[in-house]
């Protein structure tokens, strides 16, 4: 309880950013806060143990910042899923909706093989569109996917139903 009222203090809200009416969660002061970033690496590298998770996958690009950290203390490998066009080799893709248009997203499909059990982390979960994909993404390559775990969840955008079914009983967590 404690850990999670440091984490909450140091996630500000911006008003009307990226656009107005828009209320935009920012992790930055949490990750200069050495004892902030300190407790969420422990409290997600934790989250890599319990579920027996053999590779943590990082969303591009917050998702970066908060599971390459957790996966080198739980002594696992990171996989980044990057934006389309990022990754040099071959590469599996997925595309998926956004609120106007679509995006796509990559991993390199060597870096996962059907031996992996994979928790899925990043900073935000919004409408959940993101998450589902590289749900979709960690199965197609063959692997399990351990569970998700998120820095905080967005309840009024109601991403959580969006991806419970992909999910299909993993865990999503959200701090
Ligand atoms: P979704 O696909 O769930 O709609 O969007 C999730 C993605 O958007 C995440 O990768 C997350 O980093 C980003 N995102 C959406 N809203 C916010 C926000 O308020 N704060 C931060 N830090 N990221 C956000």
């Amino acid at each position: 309880e404690e850990a999670r009222a440091l984490l909450a203090d140091r996630i500000h809200d911006v008003p009307d950013y990226p656009k107005p009416g828009v209320v935009f969660k920012d992790i930055t002061p949490l990750l200069a806060d050495p004892t902030a970033f300190a407790t969420l690496t422990d409290v997600l590298a934790g989250a890599v143990a319990r579920h027996g998770a053999t590779k943590v996958v990082g969303l591009e690009a917050r998702g970066f910042i908060l599971a390459a950290p957790a996966a080198v203390r739980a002594g696992v490998g990171f996989v980044p899923v990057r934006k389309a066009g990022k990754l040099p080799g071959a590469t599996l893709a997925q595309a998926y909706e956004l609120e106007y248009g679509s995006a796509e997203i990559e991993v390199h499909a060597e870096d996962l093989t059907p031996e992996d059990r994979v928790l899925v982390i990043d900073d935000v979960l919004a409408t959940g569109g993101t998450a589902e994909a590289s749900v979709q993404l960690i199965r197609r390559a063959g692997a399990r996917v351990a569970g998700v775990a998120m820095l905080l969840e967005l309840g009024f955008l109601d991403g959580r139903a969006k991806l419970e079914p992909a999910l299909a009983g993993a865990p999503l967590e959200s701090l």
